[in-house]
């Protein structure tokens, strides 16, 4: 992967050429934004960059060596760790070069979009979650001190760094403080506020910013060839996550069901039904953590369109035909003045979730504070 081939995001790839063109370049940059967006492809790209032979126009070449190796991942200067469960693989001491091949066939597979859910269905990880631990840390160490012969840089990837194991930290921390020479350390994160400020304080931030509609659009279109209006609308509905709109075209069946669920839970939301509140909740608590988030995402944007129906008489999502009458006439009691309520509720209730807060607490609390809202239609 390289800068070419990520759709829009033209201001960060520059800023990260102008590092290297102007010798800033830090040991530690961490790159920071959403699901869904090119955090993992400009990571790639840039290891690429770095080590191309022949680097112009503010991309790497391609046609190199070092390039070649980077476009299969497998250069010997380019290093992943990422957040594992010990159980799927028997080993007493797993690491992350224990899931190698699977994690290069999900950049293969998702062009480096793939959700941190997508990633623990590919290894089957389906209850509890993964963590960066401290084998990694200590692997990395080991690895680091030898000699590169043939590369600028050694490239060290950490993906998703929020979920490294608190007991691994101080050896991460420890690299950071004296760093090996002509390595470069990127972290990526999708929630800064759970990185330690002593990790923090040794990085650089960059944001990373979403994808525009448009970005999302083009490249639905050219990786699905799938007409514009309907990669327009996929692109729309997904805010600007790239895997969100893919998953939607690859399994329109999921989005069903999930619209399914997401119908439920509002009428019982409507009918402010006690009694059903409880039911609902235990059995929904059953999903895991991601999946409960990406529901609770949907469902924001599905009261976006509803909204939007309600106000323009317009669609601008792709709900099936079979789908449309239940959603009209939901979307007549959403409002201008519940939209809020319900988008402060449903954002909290995520900020929580992903900070481990107990699922089924915080859905009875969300739950109850919606039937509120609806009430205040
Ligand atoms: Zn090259």
């Amino acid at each position: 992967m390289f800068f070419k081939d990520i759709y829009g995001n033209t201001a960060v790839k520059h800023h990260l050429v102008r590092m290297v063109e102007d010798n800033r370049l830090s040991h530690a940059i961490l790159f920071s934004g959403q699901e869904g967006d090119a955090k993992l492809q400009l990571a790639i790209a840039f290891a690429a960059y770095l080590n191309c032979e022949n680097p112009h126009d503010g991309d790497a070449c391609g046609k190199c060596p070092s390039c070649i190796q980077m476009e299969k991942l497998s250069h010997p200067e380019l290093h992943f760790i990422f957040p594992i469960a010990g159980s799927v693989k028997k080993s007493s001491e797993p690491s992350s070069s224990d899931y190698i091949e699977e994690w290069r066939d999900f950049i293969t597979k998702t062009d480096g979009l793939g959700t941190l859910s997508d990633w623990y269905d590919s290894i089957g990880v389906t209850t509890g979650q993964g963590i960066i631990n401290a084998n990694d840390c200590n692997n990395i160490i080991r690895t680091l001190s030898y000699t590169s012969y043939q590369s600028k840089y050694k490239v060290v990837i950490m993906w998703m760094i929020e979920r490294l194991f608190h007991a691994a930290a101080p050896k991460l921390l420890k690299i950071l403080e004296e760093p090996p020479e002509d390595t470069l350390f990127i972290l990526i994160s999708e929630d800064r506020s759970a990185i330690l400020d002593t990790i923090l304080s040794r990085t650089q931030t960059l944001s990373i910013p979403a994808f525009t509609a448009n970005d999302v659009s083009s490249y639905l279109q050219a990786r699905f060839n799938i007409p514009a209006e309907e990669a327009a609308k996929f692109a729309e509905f997904s805010d600007g996550n790239a895997a969100m709109a893919v998953n939607m075209v690859l399994s329109p069946e999921s989005n069903s069901n999930f619209f399914d669920e997401f119908i439920q839970w509002m009428r019982i939301c409507l009918q402010a039904d006690m009694l059903k509140i409880l039911p609902f909740v235990d059995d929904f608590s059953k999903n895991n953590r991601e999946k409960v988030l990406m529901f609770l995402r949907s469902s924001l944007s599905l009261l976006r369109q509803a909204l939007y129906l309600n106000t323009t008489g317009k669609m601008s999502i792709p709900i099936p035909e079979s789908q449309m009458a239940t959603f009209t006439k939901f979307a007549q009691f959403v409002s201008p003045s519940n939209i809020t309520i319900f988008n402060t509720a449903i954002n909290q209730t995520i900020y929580r979730i992903e900070r481990n807060g107990l699922i089924p607490l915080l859905m009875t609390n969300l739950t109850i504070n919606l039937c509120r809202a609806f009430k205040k239609k």
